[in-house]
């Protein structure tokens, strides 16, 4: 070591406010932030002047066309002449007359320009309801209104970006739910992509999230404080699945014992184990992962409903997540040799070596011959045992590490937390089955690092 981390460093002159005396800001803003805020307040009118002629301009190619067809009975629409409208964009209100067209047959009316430009009369339309979901997503409601306002100067309620989310998290998972029902379906093309990995990890996770009692939104009447929420009941909670894919091929060492994967791709739903097997099928044929000879590792923590979607693939290898295994161990550790005791250290220590080395028959042959101190040890023995004798031909560690398979379902675990437990999990929230789905199936996008398709979704009707 150098001897200068040893030297002293001079003594600091004492910088801030006397001690006793108030702390204070800064008498003003600085300049910079005063003057950049100027010039956008400014500006903002100009903007949104200009994106009007631009809208106008689309309208006038729009009316080159002529009147469009009924999309129900294919018949030309009648004009019903032109009228004011309006809705928000991240410049704010913008304004604009445009021409509305009905079907004689259906009576179906449609405002052609407002149509091409994905926007909805007083509506939050455009990117500005991209944005506003996408800060949903990421942070409470409440919150998320907040910095709607510091970002772009607008004011937008809670209730306002919950729709955009709702609207937008809809049309995702609907799109999704269709893709793995192609995918899923017999009539998708079976073709096994050539440039398909060797081997690809999946692994699953789930927690249960808190549901909301009543099936629809309460209404809070004028002046009327609404009563607390009773306390979420048991089976008020429904599971929450997130499956992750990796190449194994692709992992780096940012730092000495610290993997990280380069690409991944997360599917999530709020459902049973067949439901995140068809969407993590419909995944790895999207991403053309699955060839003819490509080994799907799957590791699991021992949940039987895992392995027995394991024959989905052809070629497979089941792997005991390595720190479920070692848990294991631990609880009968701590059992029978007490809570910090020595002994049991070196107890798991041993274990961890031969699991390492592939040795789960001599560690198996040593368990059983021990005699456990207390009732309460015995049980954990048992259970160990039994957890190492039923999952032996998914703990060949040694193998798996020389294949570089990886044995630990970390990856999956923390994919999981940030799906789920970091929006969804806080105090007190609770759920409709539909909002979370559609959240869900947003923070899916972000975390896959595919935000932009939300620019060729349309947003939908929700029903709540
Ligand atoms: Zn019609």
């Amino acid at each position: 070591m150098s001897k200068r981390k040893y030297r002293q460093s001079p003594p600091k002159a004492h910088i801030g406010p006397q001690p006793g005396s108030l702390p204070g800001l800064l008498t003003e803003v600085p300049p910079l932030i005063r003057i950049e805020r100027e010039v956008e307040e400014e500006f903002r009118p100009q903007i949104r002047a200009r994106l009007e002629e631009r809208i106008c301009q689309e309208g006038e190619q729009r009316a080159m066309l002529g009147a469009p067809k009924c999309e129900s009975c294919d018949l030309p629409m009648w004009s019903r002449g032109y009228s004011k409208t309006h809705f928000l964009t991240r410049f704010g209100k913008v304004e604009l007359v445009d021409a509305t067209y009905e079907c004689r047959l259906c009576h179906q009316r449609v405002r052609p320009l407002l149509r091409r430009l994905g926007a909805e009369v007083g509506r939050i339309s455009g990117s500005f309801a991209r944005l506003a979901a996408l800060l949903g997503i990421v942070v409470p409601y409440p919150l998320a209104s907040q910095l709607v306002e510091l970002f772009f100067g607008i004011k937008l309620s809670p209730m306002s970006v919950w729709r955009c989310v709702q609207r937008l998290g809809e049309a995702s998972e609907r799109y999704t739910t269709e893709l793995s029902e192609y995918h899923n379906s017999p009539h998708a093309d079976a073709v096994s992509p050539r440039d398909a990995p060797d081997v690809v990890v999946l692994g699953v996770d789930g927690c249960a999230l808190g549901m909301q009692v009543r099936s629809k939104r309460r209404r809070r009447e004028p002046g009327v404080e609404l009563p607390p929420l009773p306390v979420v009941e048991e089976g008020h909670f429904r599971e929450v699945k997130t499956g992750v894919l990796l190449l194994p091929a692709e992992r780096v060492q940012p730092s000495p014992g610290r993997q990280s994967v380069v690409r991944r791709a997360l599917v999530t739903c709020l459902g049973d184990a067949d439901q995140i097997f068809d969407r993590l099928w419909s995944k790895i044929h999207q991403l053309r992962w699955l060839g003819v000879h490509t080994v799907v590792v799957i590791v699991g923590d021992g949940a039987e409903w895992i392995w027995n979607r394991a024959a989905t693939f052809s070629r497979c290898c089941e792997v005991l997540d390595f720190w479920h295994a070692v848990e294991k161990a631990w609880v009968f550790a701590r059992a029978h040799f007490g809570e910090g005791a020595k002994r049991a250290d070196t107890f798991v220590a041993r274990i961890v070596k031969d699991l390492r080395e592939g040795k789960v028959q001599d560690v198996l042959a040593r368990l059983n011959k021990i005699e456990a101190r207390t009732p309460e040890a015995a049980e954990a023995l048992a259970s160990l045992i039994k957890y190492y004798t039923d999952n032996a031909r998914r703990m060949r560690y040694d193998e798996y590490l020389r294949l570089g398979y990886g044995i630990g379902s970390g990856a999956v675990e923390s994919a999981h937390k940030q799906v789920v437990h970091a929006r969804m999990r806080q105090a007190g929230m609770r759920w409709s089955e539909a909002g979370a789905r559609r959240l869900l199936a947003l923070r899916i996008l972000l975390l896959n690092g595919a935000w932009s398709e939300i620019n060729r979704l349309a947003m939908v009707r929700a029903v709540a």
